[in-house]
């Protein structure tokens, strides 16, 4: 029987193992999953407090990315999605103390509908002088990659950079858009520059399209559980074979034999035949050091931020005091540690009894790592004295709740995919060695799930398995 070790039990170790236990059952591999904490699941936690929902990691995933409602139905929690309440769905930008909406038609941060982005504060006439003779951009003749910043600077200027790019990446990676590459942030608008020119007419054109295409009303643009992301953690490690779980298990090195790997954790030593490193990439980097130094050099350049989350939950007089809409976002022009909040309550109002307010702040990103030393005490200070100056709010939380997440969001730099194609040549020198994780195609919750299933087959494919359905290894 072959064997295959994954290490690292968050989501993509998690939903590797899935992939693999078909094959477990029929007999044909045995999987061992490694996990250094003592529970499994990684960033995906979820706590019931005082009868509010709170998500102390990702709070649910983009429901047009298919691999986390597949993986859901496929165990068995199909009939538990709940949609982001989008009939509410208004989000404001921090400009000079002021809260102010998005505009309708925004589409990240291309203009689709003209009069509510002419008629709205949120852009400089400048800016919207040059959203009109964007429609007019050429295409870009160069593909070499560059920055997020660069390119939406070349089409609507730097306040655009500043306003909406940035917070809003800020809001998913953590990052900067002066860091982050476009090719692997936002390979669509390349595309669609190269193509078009025009981000706005491209961007148009699309939404006619997928309108055209959809039969009926638009899916929810966030899709997550009625149980909150835990549900997914704890009905995924439910299908899995209990004795193969290790948590509380961390492996310090993997190395590669004349005949497969070994890998080490605490006193122990095991063998396998391939391994799924399944770990953020700075992780895997130290893991892999003793077979390839070129590879942990490689991996240990993906760089990583870290973040907080801030839980604060009130009562009915502040929940009628807030402003409607999911919450509001932070430019780093406006000098703030706070890069955003959620007013969990109206996102998904399943998540907090009609009579509460939930909030859900969060600080960190690249320019804020020192943060995380903080004392509990101090992050809630600043929180909510930036509430307070933001939107008014006074009031003592009935409850708050504080996570560190050290090193958990991943950066993709220019060159990104520079580099993961130099990965890849130097994983063809270590057969049977696959990487999964947050690091290198994708960080969302989605695209970690393909990820750890993509690993399991290319760990399969290794062993000689992957063309073997599991029921013809049982016959
Ligand atoms: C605060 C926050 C909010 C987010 N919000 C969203 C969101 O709303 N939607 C969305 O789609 N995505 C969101 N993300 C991103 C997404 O949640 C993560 O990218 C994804 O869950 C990462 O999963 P993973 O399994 O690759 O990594 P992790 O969850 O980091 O798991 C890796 C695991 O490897 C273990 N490990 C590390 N080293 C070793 C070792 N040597 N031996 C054994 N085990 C080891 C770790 O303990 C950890 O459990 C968010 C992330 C954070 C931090």
């Amino acid at each position: 029987m072959k064997r295959i070790a994954i290490v690292g039990g968050g989501i993509s170790g998690l939903s590797a193992a899935f992939a693999l236990e078909e094959y477990r059952r029929a007999g044909a591999v045995e999987y061992v999953l490694f996990e250094s904490s003592p529970r499994l699941g990684g960033v995906l936690v979820t706590e019931y407090v005082d009868g509010c929902l709170v998500e102390a990691g990702p709070d649910s995933f983009l429901t047009e990315k298919p691999w986390a409602t597949d993986l859901c139905r496929e165990v068995g929690v199909g009939d538990q999605f709940i949609g982001s309440n989008d009939a509410d769905r208004k989000t404001y930008i921090l400009v000079k103390g002021r809260l102010i909406v998005i505009p309708d038609g925004l589409m990240f941060m291309v203009p689709t509908k003209i009069l509510p982005t002419v008629l709205s504060p949120l852009f400089s006439a400048r800016t919207k002088l040059r959203m009109a003779r964007e429609w007019f951009h050429p295409p870009r003749k160069a593909d070499a990659d560059e920055s997020v910043a660069t390119l939406v600077e070349r089409h609507y200027g730097s306040e655009m950079v500043d306003r909406l790019a940035d917070p809003l990446l800020s809001g998913v990676y953590g990052g900067e858009a002066g860091q982050l590459s476009v090719r692997s942030v936002l390979p669509r608008f390349a595309d669609m520059e190269a193509r078009h020119g025009s981000l706005g007419r491209a961007m148009l054109a699309a939404r006619r399209q997928m309108a055209q295409a959809r039969k009926g009303p638009a899916p929810p643009l966030f899709t997550s559980l009625k149980d909150g992301m835990q549900q997914m953690v704890d009905a995924v490690v439910s299908r899995l074979y209990g004795s193969a779980l290790q948590p509380g298990t961390p492996v310090q090195s993997i190395q590669q034999q004349a005949r497969g790997w070994v890998v080490s954790a605490g006193y122990a030593s095991d063998q396998f035949d391939a391994v799924i490193v399944a770990t953020p990439a700075q992780a895997a980097a130290e893991l892999v050091r003793i077979s390839s130094a070129d590879l942990a050099s490689e991996l240990g350049g993906i760089q990583y931020t870290s973040s907080i989350t801030v839980n604060l939950g009130y009562g009915q007089s502040v929940r009628s005091s807030l402003p409607p809409g999911f919450g509001f976002l932070v430019p780093r022009s406006e000098g703030r540690r706070m890069l955003a909040a959620t007013f969990v309550h109206n996102k998904f109002p399943h998540r907090a009894p009609p009579d509460r307010a939930l909030l859900r702040c969060f600080i960190g990103g690249a320019r804020n790592e020192h943060a995380l030393q903080s004392s509990d005490e101090e992050i809630l200070r600043i929180v909510r004295n930036e509430l307070r100056q933001i939107i008014g709010l006074t009031a003592d939380p009935q409850f708050t709740r504080i996570y560190r997440w050290k090193g958990a969001m991943a950066q993709y730099g220019v060159g990104h995919q520079e580099r993961l194609q130099r990965i890849e040549l130097l994983l063809q020198q270590l057969p049977g060695l696959a990487l999964a994780g947050n690091g290198y195609r994708g960080i969302g919750v989605p695209d970690c799930i393909r990820s750890g299933k993509d690993a399991a087959k290319k760990a399969l494919t290794s062993v000689g398995l992957a063309e073997v359905k599991p029921e013809e290894v049982a016959s």
